[in-house]
């Protein structure tokens, strides 16, 4: 499904990813871990095609596509979410209204036919119903005076309506509450499926206590230094990142 090979990637004058391969099947979790400024946002930003970046070197393809050379409105419609690290606040913009918004643009980039409000609203209540989630989600401003958890289940909520093939989930690297964390990992776990696939970059390995991944990478200085069963990310919760320098090959 996702095919990344030898990726660069620099932002201003950095060199931020060197040489970065990854491959994700279709209804694979794959574990993104890495210490602070590794490169793990860039490559979910990258993913998703947000500007500021520069891809130096390398290819990255998804159901057979050239990713790269898509605008990031296309790989929506195509099926790649991601999950902003610190959601935006849309105050006075009505988050169901945003979220219809969203779906078709989606939709009609598929030329699938577009939801009017009564189909939509039967959509959201499904999803609402599935998830667990409280429906005073649908009728605020996006995001607005959300808490930490409210935003993380808004987050699988949009994910669980916009159905996408990658799931990408960047995890701020600070001071997600418990609370927040079995949110994601609640709708991670109800929403995997044979034909999804889900990214989780995550600095921390507790929210790894409540999504089993299929396979743990540890990115390090722009590269994946290492990858391995769900073990891999106990081993880092024993030993932290420090061994990860010796993974790091000498700048040339
Ligand atoms: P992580 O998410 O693993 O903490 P990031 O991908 O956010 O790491 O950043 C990797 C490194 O690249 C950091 O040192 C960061 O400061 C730097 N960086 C990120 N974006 C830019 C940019 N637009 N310009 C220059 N440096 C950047
Ligand atoms: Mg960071
Ligand atoms: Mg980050």
């Amino acid at each position: 499904m996702l095919k990344i090979d030898n990726l660069h990637v620099r932002a201003g004058e950095r060199d931020i990813l060197k040489g970065l391969s990854l491959t994700v099947k279709p209804g694979e979790v794959h574990a993104i871990m890495g210490p602070n400024g590794a490169g793990k946002s860039t490559l979910g930003n990258v993913l998703a095609g947000r500007d500021g970046y520069d891809i130096t070197e390398g290819t990255v393809s998804f159901d057979g596509k050239d990713l790269l050379t898509q605008e990031p409105e296309e790989r929506a419609a195509d099926g790649v979410f991601l999950a902003f690290q610190y959601p935006v606040e849309i105050p006075g913009v009505n988050n169901t209204y945003f979220l219809r918004s969203a779906l078709n643009a989606q939709r009609k980039a598929r030329g699938e036919a577009e939801l009017d409000s009564v189909q939509f609203l039967k959509l959201v209540r499904e999803k609402i119903k599935v998830l667990h989630l409280p429906d005073t989600l649908l009728n605020r401003g996006v995001n607005e005076g959300f808490s930490g958890g409210e935003k993380k289940r808004n987050e699988i909520f949009q994910l669980a309506v916009l159905e996408p093939k990658l799931a990408i989930l960047d995890e701020t690297d600070s001071g997600l509450d418990i609370d927040a964390l079995k949110a994601v990992a609640d709708g991670v776990n109800a929403l995997r499926s044979p034909d999804r696939a889900f990214l989780v970059i995550t600095h921390y390995q507790r929210l790894l206590d409540y999504i089993k991944p299929d396979v743990v990478h540890v990115l390090a200085d722009g590269r994946i230094v290492e990858s391995g069963g769900p073990e891999l990310a106990l081993k880092l919760e024993e030993h932290g990142y420090a061994w990860v320098q010796d993974r790091i090959a000498p700048e040339a």
